[in-house]
């Protein structure tokens, strides 16, 4: 089968509450990072599905052999080097700290919270691929309307956005995945995936804790955390399995030669 479906994660330490004035010290944030990582073991290990792991240096120094192990099954990704804070030099920084710990080849980068990344800065740094794009319009955060809704290039670098449906571009992420109803979620995986033979979704396995409940956030991020939202991301990948294959972006790109 011709269609493909690209599952991610954003690997990283939980820093959520920061944005909402909690503080969290970052042993803590490591903690829940790797407790969401050991929660959706269950999809980690499925031999059916490869996906792409997007994640930080900082998480990767902290779980080192859990990422080594990882990189056998997965594409190890990076997520830039701290979650909190950013500058171009930890492009490359966290590219060379993940190839360490793997000893393969990082060449894919998504941003913390999609934030706007010069593409000159990440060829630069030696990536071949960014997914940091989120084509919609996200009231507070960003209006992307007017950016392609699937693959292009620019200034060198590939870029895979998260998916969003056709024509209302509505957003296939961890948010509508957990507030909108189930059927109707799939109901837009499945439009995507037949218009564009492929759909790129992520998620965050801190998620799948229920270990974030106790932090102050809105609802609308907190919904089902845990074995609810496990069982029915589960369901999903059941579902969906039989209209393409998981797999990750690397082996996406190198199969289609894009
Ligand atoms: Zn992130």
């Amino acid at each position: 089968m011709n269609q493909y479906i690209l599952l991610s994660f954003d690997v990283e330490e939980f820093d959520l509450p920061l944005e909402y004035m909690q503080s969290i010290p970052l042993k803590e944030q490591l903690h829940i990072g790797n407790i969401g990582v050991q929660a959706i073991s269950t999809i980690l290990n499925n031999p059916n599905i490869s996906c792409t792991l997007f994640t930080t240096a900082t998480y990767a120094i902290h779980f080192s052999e859990t990422i080594r192990q990882l990189a056998q099954k997965h594409e190890i990704a990076s997520h830039t080097y701290y979650h909190s804070s950013f500058e171009n030099a930890h492009l490359l920084q966290s590219k060379e700290a993940l190839e360490t710990i793997t000893g393969k080849q990082v060449i894919g980068l998504r941003m913390p919270r999609m934030r706007h990344v010069e593409m000159s800065e990440v060829l630069k740094a030696g990536y071949g691929y960014d997914s940091s794009i989120n084509p919609t319009w996200l009231p507070g955060r960003y209006n992307n309307t007017h950016l392609p809704r699937t693959k292009y290039t620019e200034e060198g670098i590939k870029r895979i956005p998260a998916s969003v449906s056709p024509n209302l571009r509505i957003p296939l992420f961890w948010l509508s995945f957990k507030n909108f109803p189930y059927l109707y979620f799939r109901k837009l995986v499945l439009n995507t995936l037949k218009k564009d033979g492929y759909v790129c979704l992520y998620f965050h396995p801190w998620e799948f804790t229920n270990a974030i409940n106790k932090f102050a956030l809105p609802n609308f991020m907190k919904k089902d955390a845990g074995e609810i939202l496990l069982e029915k991301l589960e369901k999903l990948i059941k579902e969906i399995a039989s209209e393409g294959s998981f797999i990750s972006i690397q082996e996406w790109l190198c199969l289609s030669n894009k």
